[in-house]
């Protein structure tokens, strides 16, 4: 089977599938600056200027790639 690249936000967002890795880090850049638009920061720190809100709690702007191939998830299986 292919593998399939999944750009995700942390709510369950599915933002694109793509079939190579760069088109997926492409997607996922730009749904980084998306959110950089609202949050301001770096994805990196807590921003106490906007109370509790954090966009990224497991990945920089709670964006990340998810690998699956055949249905299975092989994010960590390289
Ligand atoms: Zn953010």
């Amino acid at each position: 089977m292919a593998l399939e690249y999944r750009v995700w936000n942390e709510n369950g967002d599915l933002f694109g599938v793509h079939r190579k890795p760069e088109r997926a880090e492409e997607t996922a850049e730009k749904a980084r600056q998306d959110c950089v638009r609202y949050c301001e920061t770096d994805g990196e720190e807590e921003n106490p200027g906007r109370g509790d809100f954090r966009c990224g709690v497991l990945s920089p702007h709670g964006i990340s790639i998810q690998v699956v191939d055949g249905g299975y998830d092989v994010t960590n299986h390289h």
